[in-house]
């Protein structure tokens, strides 16, 4: 796509700070990192969400991500890492370009992720439940 930042990466035409590629799939530090040594996997193919993504693809993302958070374990000394990917722009996608962030993480950070424990009322569950299961 012309004007995507990340298939600019992709094609060079942006400079990147690459840690590995393969025919696939590429990965690079993230520009604006939440810890150092935050990283990106993305298709080398632009696809703009998970939903579009083909098997192969997604297969070889993943497994990149694991090795890239392996490394960077091994060089920051992290305690753990978060995979995080965001879909759409209400969930916090800027970069319409399929990618996944790898982000080192210490239980002293400050980082939080804000997650919210919501509850179902009465039959919300089931009706819900029904209803993915059958799109399935
Ligand atoms: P999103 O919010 O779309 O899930 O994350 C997009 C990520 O891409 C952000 O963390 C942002 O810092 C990163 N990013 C945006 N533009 C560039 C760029 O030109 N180079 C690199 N390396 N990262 C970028
Ligand atoms: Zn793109």
């Amino acid at each position: 796509m012309k004007e995507c930042i990340f298939c600019k990466i992709v094609k060079g035409e942006i400079p990147s700070a690459s840690l590995i590629e393969n025919e696939t799939v590429m990965s690079f530090l993230d520009i604006n990192p939440v810890n150092h040594g935050h990283a990106l996997v993305i298709p080398k193919k632009h696809v703009e969400t998970l939903i579009e993504a083909e098997q192969a693809v997604l297969e070889n993302c993943i497994l990149t991500a694991r090795q890239v958070a392996e490394a960077i374990l091994g060089a920051t000394g992290a305690e753990g890492f978060n995979i995080l990917q965001n879909n759409g722009r209400c969930s916090g996608q800027v970069v319409p370009h399929l990618h996944f962030h790898v982000i080192p993480r210490w239980s002293d950070d400050g980082f939080s992720l804000g997650w919210r424990q919501g509850r179902y009322e009465d039959n919300e569950l089931d009706s819900l439940l029904e209803d993915i299961k059958q799109r399935l």
